[in-house]
């Protein structure tokens, strides 16, 4: 049985679904603070904390797990930064319950939610692993503190682990059942699909003055839907003796903000009312990725790679949206 931790969430309740599509039986451990109890469309939903190891003990258990996904994290970074405890207690202290008690019950294999964020402001693009990881926020930081922690864990006793850094997660799933549903919300895409809906009065630009070709900020948008594939291909490769390793997940290509907005004009049909601001604190100008290891490893190689497509899905779940 595979445990999916934080299955609720964005990200995970897509691996959960795929995951349950190829026949594996899961069981979501999630406290449903971010996360919604629609999400988990298929599988075992075991509600609880991180925080709570007796409830995580009782978990596993409950049920025979072999490999463990970990999405459940705290993932705004303005906020990291004015309440760090709340990152380090949460993303790093209790990581550890969850580790421990994967090793207490002698369950090897993890694949952890790492991110982007983890190499702060690079000095050069595109972003390869070997890059040095100097975080610019506590997001950033707690993300790392795991990474660090699950290496001396698989020195100590023999945990394999694969990190996957995500860039920017985005989209949502091509049948429509799942789609990204934050509150708040602060990131980019449904944000500019619901001023497109007319929901919001328009949409802010965060800096026109950065160092790029229109002057807005380039991310690296990758399709939640490849995401899933990489995962699944992670636990094969885990399972399969692979060892432990930290893998780029991106689309090896940058979008600024305002193609991201002027994409989604056309394919939502709708104007976009678009407000030019001032730069968001602790955004770098460029971030986009090497996704070269995970598709040598990893055989991965993105199908839903254009933006446009991105925006299709993340409309069309917009529109229909069930939480
Ligand atoms: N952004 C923006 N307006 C918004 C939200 C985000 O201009 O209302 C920009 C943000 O500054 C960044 C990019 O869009 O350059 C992607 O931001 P998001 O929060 O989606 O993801 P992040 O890159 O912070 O993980």
């Amino acid at each position: 049985m595979i445990l999916v931790v934080g299955g609720a969430g964005y990200i995970g309740s897509h691996i959960n679904k795929m995951l349950c599509g190829k026949g594996y039986q899961t069981v979501v451990f999630d406290n449903l603070v971010y996360g919604h109890r629609e999400a988990v469309i298929q599988g075992i939903l075991e509600e609880g904390d991180l925080a709570d190891s007796r409830r995580l003990n009782e978990v596993f258990e409950k049920y025979e797990i072999d490999t463990v996904f970990h999405f459940a994290a705290y993932a705004y970074v303005g906020e990291s930064v004015g309440n760090p405890a709340k990152y380090y207690n949460n993303n790093v202290a209790n990581t550890l319950h969850l580790l421990d008690a994967m090793v207490q019950h002698g369950v090897r294999n993890i694949i952890f939610s790492s991110t982007c964020a983890s190499y702060g402001v690079p000095d050069t693009i595109p972003i390869t692993e070997e890059m040095p990881q100097r975080p610019i926020n506590p997001y950033g930081a707690s993300k790392l503190m795991v990474e660090r922690i699950l290496s001396d864990y698989h020195k100590a006793y023999h945990l394999n682990y694969c990190c996957l850094r995500y860039f920017n997660a985005a989209g949502a799933d091509p049948d429509g059942k799942l789609g990204e549903s934050h509150n708040p919300e602060t990131h980019l895409i449904p944000l500019v699909l619901a001023a497109a809906a007319g929901d919001r009065e328009d949409i802010q630009v965060f800096g026109t003055d950065y160092p790029t070709k229109d002057g807005s900020c380039i991310r690296d948008y990758i399709h939640v839907a490849d995401l899933a594939d990489a995962h699944f291909r992670a636990m094969n490769y885990l399972k399969n003796g692979g060892g432990s390793i930290c893998l780029n997940l991106g689309n090896e290509a940058g979008t600024s903000v305002l193609e991201v907005i002027k994409a989604a004009q056309n394919i939502t049909g709708q104007n976009i009312p678009v407000k030019l601001c001032g730069r968001r604190p602790g955004d770098p100008p460029i971030l986009v990725g090497s996704a070269e290891k995970a598709k040598e490893l990893l055989g991965w190689n993105p199908q839903y790679g254009d933006i446009q497509t991105i925006l299709r899905h993340a409309w069309a779940w917009y529109c229909g949206r069930r939480y």
